[in-house]
């Protein structure tokens, strides 16, 4: 259920209504970002009684959310959310870019890509310490050597960090370099690793599961959200299908059906959703064209040597002929793009 409040109303009808809500047992959430004042309710919200709150001071209106997500829905908030950076925004017209390897793989490596990437203009860097490999017997990260090199390259370069947190038990050491933390594919379904990720208050990208439908991934996201984080970033990273001859399927689809039904920004990773290098520049602009809020894209200065993910890597030479492209498009459809 989603309350409108006249917009000057005062702090004490707030609050009074907030606690009419707790009373019922649920819970109420001032929504951030919206150009009116709303509280959104989640929770047992069949036992109110919409009257009992039209009735209230300065309540407009009260809205039943029909769908099975509520805070990441159109429904409870309309405007897009742009979540801010000291010197950058992820939704809104312009567009991000996220680049960098699958992996740290050593001091040197990620010192040499940050450069290149800094060099180029790239805000955030993607880099794994811990990787979640399908094979145990694959290279597994550097883990805590990796974190290190990360915040090493952090301070260096000032160039943002995406990793991704793999378990509970390294929430506070993946939290201390993050910018973002990346919840990936296997772990979209993972609830409490996301209720204890939303609970840092940090930007979360939350990529979609391989068999996770757009619902399932929205209501990955509510878990965030109801932890009052709203700093969420959904991310389409291919799904599995009975296609073999790329490693996933990129499901552009998810980026209108996703724009339509939630006001969080969405960004699309062809690396794995084809995971072919020179295909990926091809997705990379299919992606842009269908509407997503940026890309995030693996880029390795030396892919055939690369301990995870090489083939679908891109060098810093192609990745950059690739960014020329997407300068080209974003005016097309109607999107800034300024690196
Ligand atoms: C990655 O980003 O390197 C990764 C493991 O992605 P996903 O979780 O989408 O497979
Ligand atoms: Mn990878």
């Amino acid at each position: 259920m989603l309350i409108l409040l006249e917009l000057d109303a005062p702090r004490k009808d707030i609050e009074n209504l907030k606690s009419k809500i707790i009373l019922h047992g649920c819970t109420p959430h001032e929504i951030p970002g919206s150009s009116k004042l709303a509280i959104g309710i989640t929770g047992p919200t069949s036992n109110l009684n919409e009257d009992e709150f039209h009735l209230m001071s300065s309540v407009q209106e009260v809205v039943r959310v029909t769908k099975k997500y509520k805070l990441v829905s159109r429904q409870m908030k309309n405007e897009d959310t742009v979540i801010e950076f000291d010197n950058a925004k992820i939704g809104g017209r312009e567009l991000t870019i996220i680049a960098g390897p699958c992996s740290v793989e050593s001091r040197e490596q990620i010192f040499e890509i940050a450069g290149q990437l800094k060099d180029m203009g790239i805000k955030f860097m993607r880099a794994g310490a811990y990787k979640p490999r399908s094979s145990p017997y694959s290279f597994q990260g550097l883990k805590e050597k990796g974190v290190e090199y990360l915040a090493e390259v952090k301070a260096e370069f000032g160039i943002k960090i995406v990793t991704e947190l793999i378990s509970t038990s390294y929430l506070d050491e993946i939290a201390s370099i993050a910018d973002i933390i990346q919840i990936g594919a296997r772990n979209m379904m993972n609830f409490n690793l996301l209720e204890e990720a939303g609970k840092t208050m940090k930007p979360i990208l939350l990529k979609r599961g391989m068999s996770a439908t757009v619902e399932d991934l929205l209501l990955s996201a509510e878990y965030i959200l109801a932890q009052n984080n709203y700093n969420v970033i959904l991310c389409e990273r291919g799904i599995r299908t009975f296609e073999t001859s790329t490693r996933n399927t990129l499901d552009l689809n998810a980026v209108p059906v996703i724009k339509k039904h939630s006001h969080l920004p969405i960004l699309v990773d062809p690396s794995h959703g084809i995971g072919i290098w020179d295909k990926v520049p091809a997705m990379c602009l299919a992606s842009i064209a269908a509407g997503a809020d940026g890309l995030i894209v693996e880029v390795h200065s030396n892919p055939e040597n690369a301990l995870s993910d090489g083939y679908q890597s891109l060098t810093p030479q192609n990745f950059k002929q690739m960014l020329n492209k997407i300068k080209q498009l974003a005016p097309i459809v109607d999107r800034t793009f300024s690196l």
